[in-house]
C-alpha cells in the first residue's frame, strides 16, 4: 500500500510532463513526477526520462530560447550520480541557443524549484477504476492519487522486418544522437529511412560522421518541413532514394550491419548498398502499453481527450498531455502547452470535489 495519497501524479518526463508539474507545483499541489526508468529496454525503445528531446539535438522552434547562457545552470540540474545514465550527459556543445537534453534539464530543473518530487521509475501498472487512483512501478512501489496526469509522449517505430530486429544496437537504431557518434558508424556509408523533419535531423547529424547517407524515401516528396528539407538538399553528403523500400538489413555476427538491400519501387530494382548502420525516422507509436486498456484510445492509438479544448480523458480525473494524446502537432511547445492545461484541468478538479 501506498504511505499517502498524492493530489497529483504526472506519468512522464518530456515537455509535458515538466509543464504540467512547474504549473502544479506553483498551485500548491505538490506534484510527484514518474520521470521513466533508466533501463536498457527503455533505452532501446527510446523512452528514456526526459523524453524524445533527450534524443534530439537543437531546438530551433522552442520560443525564448534565441540564444543565452544556460551553461551555468546545467552544471547543477542533475543528480550527479545519474548523470553517466543520462543520453544529455554526451549532449554535443549547442552553436547558438538551446538544445533538447538542455532544455528538458531546464523544465526538470524548474519544476523542482517548486516542489515537484521525482521517482525515476517506470508506471508499469495501473487501477483508475479505484478511487484514489492506484500505480504500480517497475521497482515496485504502490503509489496513490487523486488525479493522474498522463505524459508518457510516444516513441520511435521500426519497419518491423526480422533482419532489423536482429540488428538492433548493432548498426539498427532510431536515434543518431544517442548512437550516432559510435566508432561503428564513422566514416562508413549510413542509410536513414524516412521523410519527415525527424529524417533530415537524422541524416544532417550522421553526415557529421558518415562519408554519406542514403536516405530512403517511400515517395518521391518529402513529407518534412521547406527549411529541413532545404537543409537536406543542400547537404552534399545526402543523398535522396525517392520511391525506395527497405526490404532487408544485412549483415553478420563480428560485424553487424553490412549493407542495407533498398528496393526502387518505381523501377523495380534491388541493390544492396553498404553501409555500417541503419537508423528508422518512420514516425511514432504512442506509450500507452502500461494503461492496459483502461483509459479510451483513439482509432491511433493515442488517449483521447474526451471534451473539446480540455485535456479530460475518459476517467474523470486523469488527464493527459504532450505527445500521448496528439498525433496531429506533436512539437515540444505543443506538449507543454497541454501540459499547463492540464495541471489547470487536475487543479480546478480538485477544487470542484473539495479535496484542496
Ligand atoms: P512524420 O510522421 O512527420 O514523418 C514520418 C516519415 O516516415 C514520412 O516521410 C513517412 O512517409 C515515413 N514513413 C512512415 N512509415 C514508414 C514506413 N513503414 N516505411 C517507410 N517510410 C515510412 O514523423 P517525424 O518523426 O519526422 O516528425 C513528427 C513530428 O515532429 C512532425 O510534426 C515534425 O514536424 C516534428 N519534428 C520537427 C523537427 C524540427 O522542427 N526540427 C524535428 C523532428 C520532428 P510518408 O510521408 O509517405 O507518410
Amino acid at each position: 500500500m501506498a504511505d499517502q495519497v498524492e493530489k497529483v501524479i504526472i506519468i512522464g518526463s518530456g515537455p509535458a510532463g515538466w509543464t504540467a508539474a512547474i504549473y502544479a507545483a506553483r498551485a500548491n499541489l505538490t506534484p510527484l513526477v514518474i520521470e521513466g526508468a533508466v533501463t536498457e529496454k527503455n533505452r532501446q525503445m527510446g523512452t528514456t526520462p526526459l523524453g524524445q528531446l533527450a534524443l534530439t539535438t537543437e531546438v530551433e522552434n522552442f520560443p525564448g530560447f534565441p540564444s543565452g547562457d544556460t551553461r551555468q545552470y546545467l552544471k547543477t540540474s542533475l543528480p550527479e550520480e545519474l548523470q553517466p545514465y543520462w543520453v544529455s550527459a554526451n549532449k554535443p556543445q549547442p552553436t547558438h541557443g538551446i538544445n533538447g537534453p538542455e532544455l528538458m534539464e531546464l523544465m526538470r530543473q524548474q519544476a523542482k524549484n517548486f516542489g515537484t518530487r521525482v521517482i525515476t521509475d517506470d508506471v508499469v501498472k495501473v487501477d483508475f477504476k479505484k478511487k484514489p487512483f492506484e500505480m504500480v512501478t517497475l521497482g515496485g512501489q504502490t503509489l496513490q492519487a487523486l488525479t493522474v496526469i498522463i505524459a508518457t509522449g510516444a516513441r520511435a517505430n521500426y519497419l518491423g522486418l526480422p533482419s532489423e530486429d536482429k540488428f538492433k544496437n548493432r548498426g539498427v537504431s532510431a536515434c543518431a544522437v544517442c548512437d550516432g557518434a559510435l566508432p561503428r558508424f564513422r566514416n562508413k556509408p549510413l542509410v536513414v529511412i524516412g521523410g519527415g523533419d525527424s529524417a533530415i535531423e537524422e541524416a544532417s547529424y550522421l553526415s557529421k560522421f558518415a562519408t554519406e547517407v542514403a536516405m530512403v524515401v517511400r515517395r518521391d516528396v518529402f513529407r518534412a518541413s521547406k527549411i529541413m528539407q532545404d537543409r537536406a538538399k543542400s547537404n552534399p553528403k545526402i543523398k535522396v532514394r525517392w520511391n525506395s523500400a527497405v526490404e532487408e538489413v544485412l549483415g553478420n555476427d563480428k560485424d553487424g550491419v553490412t549493407a542495407v538491400r533498398i528496393k526502387d519501387t518505381k523501377a523495380g530494382k534491388t541493390e544492396d548498398y553498404v553501409a555500417s548502420g541503419m537508423f528508422c525516422a518512420i514516425g511514432h507509436t504512442p506509450n500507452t502499453h502500461f494503461l492496459d486498456g483502461q483509459l479510451e484510445l483513439n482509432e491511433k492509438g493515442y488517449v483521447k481527450w474526451t471534451t473539446p479544448a480540455r485535456t479530460f480523458t475518459s476517467i474523470d480525473g486523469d488527464f493527459a498531455s504532450g505527445d500521448v494524446a496528439d498525433d496531429y502537432y506533436r512539437q515540444a511547445i505543443t506538449a507543454a502547452g497541454t501540459g499547463c492545461m492540464a495541471a489547470l484541468d487536475a487543479e480546478r478538479y480538485l477544487g470542484h470535489h473539495g479535496l484542496i
